[in-house]
């Protein structure tokens, strides 16, 4: 019994393996044999298998100047894929995304004056059906839906708890409804760990085995990579880094805490700032296009934000020697001017100082992040045996 166990586990183990390398470069059987130390038999059994299950394609032969010329294998985008459901408190955003990272469509709605959720779950599900008839495809090519909402939630069973500010959408069992409506589960994350989901496997974090990300919005969250998978704490309740406090004496927050570096770093306090120093500015983008006009004000915004958040990154760097930290959120919007500060900040600050450097950039720039982000929660899973 438990050999049988260790079996499917070790099969299913190389498949993860062969996928991900794939989905970084596309290589030959033999290439792939010996960066994932397999045999070219075994390589070459997994590969047939994927092949007839459409995950994988021969991509055609590669340039070797002599001899027989080895077939090139990708990943098939047309193989699998999975929804992205970005939930925010404004409104929902559904979108079908192919296992190489691209969105094939998408729907979106904004909630209204009394909307309960769970007449806007109906609504997710109608633009699920939509989707699917729109785009032919078929239900055994779904892996599954990927869903990032506001926190706390309990990810293991899928249910999003209690998060602040949002009361119609509290003890709501996303996985059961998903489970009753489809044949696919879900898979729930809070959207700083669905951003580091995407940044670490198609976007700016793919070269790093270890990175925190770091988004700013209305609120300030982190998604955690160590050895290239996400750390979610215990009970996946970890990463709160607005949560952690920059000054013990400061300002009460709602969790508790004095002095939480979500209190002096979000979007709103931002704003709040900008208005007592008579500042007019509607949100972060409009600071960094009026900064990189050279507006002083504004400037003098991205330069105490770049304080704020060099504090939390401190940490950061020290409790975790990350090789990255990347930005994400409202905050990756032209994100030059505050990275740069960021640097400076840091630099002579952490343990690391003249030992080794540790990159700190905006995050990857495409439209509707937020949907590719919610689905690379599935395809991660598949990507990392889990
Ligand atoms: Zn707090």
């Amino acid at each position: 019994m438990r050999s049988a166990r260790n079996s499917r586990y070790i099969k299913k183990f190389n498949r993860s393996l062969i996928l991900k390398s794939i989905l970084r470069n596309s290589m030959s059987r033999a290439e792939l044999s010996d960066k994932i130390g397999l045999t070219r038999a075994a390589v070459t059994v997994i590969i047939e298998d994927m092949i007839r299950s459409g995950v994988i394609s021969e991509a055609g032969k590669s340039n070797t100047s002599s001899g027989r010329k080895p077939v090139i294998l990708d990943i098939n985008p047309d193989g699998a894929f999975a929804f992205g459901v970005d939930i925010t408190r404004e409104g929902c955003y559904i979108g079908l995304v192919d296992i190489k990272g691209n969105l094939r469509d998408k729907e979106g709605f904004l909630f209204g004056g009394s909307d309960k959720a769970d007449g806007s779950l109906e609504k997710i599900a109608e633009s699920i059906n939509r989707i699917i008839s729109r785009n032919n495809i078929g239900r055994g090519r779904i892996r599954g839906a990927g869903i990032s909402a506001p926190g706390p939630l309990d990810v293991f069973q899928g249910v999003i708890l209690n998060p602040p500010n949002f009361d119609e959408w509290h003890n709501i069992r996303m996985n059961d409804f998903f489970m009753s409506r489809f044949s696919f589960a879900v898979n729930l994350e809070n959207n700083a760990n669905a951003y580091a989901l995407y940044e670490k496997n198609y976007g700016r974090g793919a070269k790093f085995n270890s990175f925190v990300l770091i988004a700013v919005t209305t609120g300030v969250g982190a998604g955690i990579v160590l050895n290239q998978q996400l750390y979610r704490g215990a009970d996946g309740f970890g990463s709160e880094i607005g949560h952690t406090s920059i000054d013990f004496d400061g300002p009460e927050c709602d969790c508790g805490n004095k002095g939480c570096l979500e209190l002096y770093s979000s979007v709103p306090s931002i704003l709040k700032y900008a208005g007592t120093c008579g500042i007019s500015v509607s949100g972060w983008q409009e600071i960094a296009d009026k900064a990189e006009k050279g507006d002083k004000g504004c400037i003098e915004l991205i330069r105490r934000e770049a304080g704020y958040l060099s504090a939390g990154i401190i940490n950061c760097i020290n409790l975790l020697e990350t090789e990255a930290i990347i930005l994400s959120g409202d905050i990756s919007y032209k994100p030059e001017i505050l990275v740069e500060k960021i640097r400076k900040e840091t630099e002579g600050k952490v343990i690391t100082r003249g030992l080794h450097n540790v990159s700190i950039f905006g995050g990857s720039k495409i439209e509707d992040l937020n949907i590719v982000s919610a689905a690379s929660i599935v395809f991660d899973r598949m990507f990392c045996n889990i």
